[in-house]
């Protein structure tokens, strides 16, 4: 039903019953599938369609529930399902080039998706030109008709830049580049690549769909076309697929995706506006906080501002640390998105391999602290930061 609102899709989207007529999406923990007789299963292998898997490293109907849901939120027409967010974006990415090809990318990505541009595909011949993603004169500089593919994270993590996605895709389209959007930071119930025209937008549902820390996951979704087609291929092939249980619990938490997400983005303001202009930091980011540089463009693109915010502490790594081990609610870890509220020193953990010059680009420096805002009461999370800092 594609006229429903998300909220009702979000609940509904892609549910298939089994003859039981179960309320609660069925799991089904199965390898494979059986056939009536063997022209059954060659007929199947001939003609595989929406309803007839083979093999669940193909396809699974708990997946498959769980693609159509997201793909139906994101507003493309089908989605595949992978293992880890980071098996969505090579995936993504190995499916579609080949060497000899050219790929234009922001500078501010997530470590591992750095690795897969610099190491991995410039390894097999194809040339990564990176650019300040925030700058919409170094895209039009950079992508000509030479260009295969433009990738971009929408909001960066951890330094929550955010691109001018309608400009990127118009640059791009001009030159018959295809963009992928890597959009972990956006959640699948905000993210705006489709409604600006991304071929693809690539999700790490380990963050916000699965939100309680529990499970890897990751989606690639598009036009039928192109998933069922080169995406498909290439990962069903290479073993890149999400499995059964995972899907089921990731395809539970969807119910409650929209709710989350909202409760904790207004969690993340209320931090960000009790943060900003306190004497112990020098710089509050959060994109809805009228002095990030991207405000007004966040504001065009979603009308939350996402569950992170950045800060810098004054005096370095040793005040930094001070205070985040004087932190009593908030937990120190490297995942965000999580229904407890986390610190990262990215500096440290996350971005440690990155060279001093790469870091200092990024702006990444040693005070840099990223902040996922969970569910707990605001106040309690205000409180509990005031008091750290105190103890600087
Ligand atoms: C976490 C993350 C990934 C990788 O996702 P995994 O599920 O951990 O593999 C990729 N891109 C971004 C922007 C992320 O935040």
């Amino acid at each position: 039903m594609s006229d429903w609102k998300k909220r009702t899709t979000l609940v509904h989207g892609g549910t298939r019953r089994s003859q039981y007529g179960e309320v609660s999406e069925a799991i089904f923990l199965t390898q494979g599938f059986v056939y009536d007789s063997a022209e059954a299963a060659e007929a199947r292998f001939q003609n595989l369609g929406d309803d007839e898997f083979i093999y669940a490293r193909y396809g699974n109907p708990t997946v498959r529930m769980f693609e159509n849901r997201i793909a139906q939120i994101t507003g493309y027409e089908d989605a595949f399902a992978c293992a880890s967010g980071m098996a969505a974006v090579n995936g993504a990415l190995m499916a579609l080039l080949k060497g000899g090809d050219q790929v234009v990318s922001s500078r501010a990505l997530f470590g591992s998706c750095l690795y897969v541009l610099e190491e991995v595909l410039a390894r097999f011949g194809v040339e990564i030109i990176l650019v300040d993603g925030t700058d919409n004169a170094a895209w039009e500089a950079a992508i000509t008709d030479k260009t295969t593919l433009v990738f971009l994270e929408g909001i960066s993590n951890p330094t929550l830049e955010v691109v001018d996605l309608e400009h990127v895709v118009k640059v791009a389209h001009a030159h018959d580049a295809l963009v992928v959007v890597d959009d972990a930071m956006a959640t699948p119930v905000f993210s705006y690549s489709e409604r600006y025209g991304a071929d693809f937008c690539v999700i790490s549902t380990t963050k916000h769909v699965d939100g309680q820390g529990r499970m890897l996951g990751g989606i690639v979704c598009g036009s039928k076309e192109m998933i069922r087609g080169p995406i498909e291929t290439y990962l069903k092939h290479t073993g890149g697929a999400m499995n059964p249980f995972t899907a089921w619990v990731q395809l539970k938490s969807l119910d409650t995706l929209d709710l989350r997400v909202r409760a904790q983005a207004a969690t993340a303001m209320q931090i960000a506006e009790a943060l900003e202009g306190h004497p112990k930091l020098n710089v509050v980011r959060y994109p809805q906080l009228p002095s990030h540089p991207e405000h007004a463009v966040a504001m065009k693109q979603a009308p939350i501002g996402g569950t992170v915010v950045a800060f810098e502490v004054k005096g370095g790594k040793e005040a930094c640390f001070k205070m985040l081990n004087s932190l009593e609610v908030f937990t120190i870890s490297n995942n965000f998105a999580d229904a407890k509220s986390i610190v990262t020193h990215p500096s440290t953990t996350t971005h440690q391999r990155l060279p001093q010059e790469q870091k200092d680009a990024l702006g990444i420096s040693d005070g840099m602290v990223r902040l996922s805002a969970g569910l707990e009461d605001p106040e309690d999370l205000v409180a509990d930061l005031i008091q750290a800092l105190d103890k600087i």
